[in-house]
């Protein structure tokens, strides 16, 4: 049986999101553009989805924009800004590459974090001034968990930026803390289906009302003039069945799931020497003694091991059916360090031996047995065999 811990990556589509989605694509396939019976069956199912995804998000029906996605909605939040104001973006320098890659490639500025993970508001705001059209910061990474701050960076952008809009990458937040609540400050909010239980390549950008951006994808005027093409209504209608169902479990999930990553990575602490616990354990420094994960959200446990290379031990992991992931990259056959460590301080070496395991709602208590029985030894292995 296979032991899934990597759910931030991708997480299984629920079940009644598969239904919704199946019963649209037999029942339902008319173009929701169109003008006759089917079509207004199509688009009053969008109607229906964007009221779900409005209420999940704490936005109005109008002001969601589906997409094809978190990377589509990064993209188009990003330069759909900075095509319409001109001007410069900022961003962190752990944003996802959706962001990061297209700030830098506008000739935006990055901005700190602290050893912590979370954006360092004093650089921030010696970073804005007027000439700044847009702020990006994640409300939660997408390797090591770490929730930023967003209500105290929304404060520094209004007083040192007043012109600038505030992107909001929720992707990974969603599946696991109020969104509604928590990205009230920002003017444009990011999330994406595969990750709280509906199908990959979907996602919708929340566009609050007032504020305007450039089209990226421009045709027959979907989305209100905002996204042309014709809406993918299954997909979508299956997100939204899987927000509402993810939003109604989400405050006793969470729970749940937070007690099973901290019997996790405490286990991993204790058992494995030389484990690194990111956000928590400060880049050389001891492991600290308490482990503080309150800036965390509840499904990650990401670690760095001295010692290995976690390309190896995900290899190991993978023959004993334990899927996980790590987060340096593969560009151009020369492997990188994570970014995101990078930007807290780990030196290349302990980087290089990070492991994300990531918990989602179908992780049960044995998920965890197993992966305290195997990996402790797979490390040790490892270790001996240098
Ligand atoms: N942003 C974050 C924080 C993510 O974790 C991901 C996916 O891993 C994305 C954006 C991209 O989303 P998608 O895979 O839907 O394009």
């Amino acid at each position: 049986m296979v032991t899934y811990l990597d759910h931030a990556a991708t997480t299984p589509v629920r079940p009644a999101a598969i239904e919704t989605m199946v019963a649209q694509m037999r029942d339902g396939y008319g173009n929701p553009s169109g003008a006759h019976r089917m079509a207004r069956a199509a688009n009053r199912t969008l109607d229906e989805a964007r009221q779900s995804m409005a209420d999940a998000l704490g936005g109005r029906p109008g002001e969601v924009v589906f997409t094809s996605g978190g990377t589509e909605s990064d993209n188009l939040a990003v330069l759909g800004t900075l095509e319409l104001r001109g001007g410069t973006a900022v961003c962190s320098a752990i944003e996802h590459h959706a962001v990061l890659d297209v700030v830098e490639q506008s000739g935006g500025r990055i901005v700190g974090v602290g050893a912590r993970g979370q954006i360092d508001l004093d650089q921030l705001e010696a970073t804005l001034d007027h000439d700044v059209s847009l702020v990006s910061v994640m409300l939660a990474n997408n390797e090591t968990g770490v929730v930023q701050p967003l209500a105290e960076v929304a404060e520094v952008v209004r007083r040192n930026a007043p012109n600038a809009v505030l992107h909001t990458d929720a992707v990974q937040a969603f599946p696991w803390l109020d969104v509604a609540t928590l990205a009230q400050p920002a003017d444009l909010v990011t999330v994406s289906a595969h990750k709280f239980g509906g199908p990959q390549g979907v996602g919708a950008l929340l566009v609050r009302e007032g504020v305007a951006i450039a089209a990226r994808q421009r045709g027959g005027g979907q989305e209100r003039e905002r996204r042309s093409g014709t809406q993918n209504v299954a997909g979508i209608a299956a997100m939204a069945t899987a927000a509402t169902e993810m939003t109604n479990h989400r405050p006793a999930e969470a729970e749940r799931i937070a007690a099973l990553r901290d019997r996790l990575v405490d286990g991993l602490r204790r058992n494995v020497g030389g484990a690194f616990e990111s956000g928590v354990d400060l880049p050389g420094e001891h492991p600290a003694s308490i482990a503080d994960r309150s800036h965390k959200t509840p499904n990650v446990a990401h670690l760095c091991f001295e010692g290995i290379e976690s390309e190896a031990l995900l290899f190991l992991l993978e023959k004993v059916d334990i899927m996980a992931s790590a987060a340096a990259s593969c560009s151009s056959g020369a492997m990188e360090p994570s970014h995101v460590l990078a930007a807290m301080g780990y030196s290349r070496d302990l980087a290089f031996g990070s492991l994300r395991l990531s918990l989602g709602y179908p992780t049960t208590a044995a998920d965890i047995d197993r992966a305290l029985d195997v990996i402790p030894d797979a490390v040790e292995r490892l270790r001996a065999a240098v």
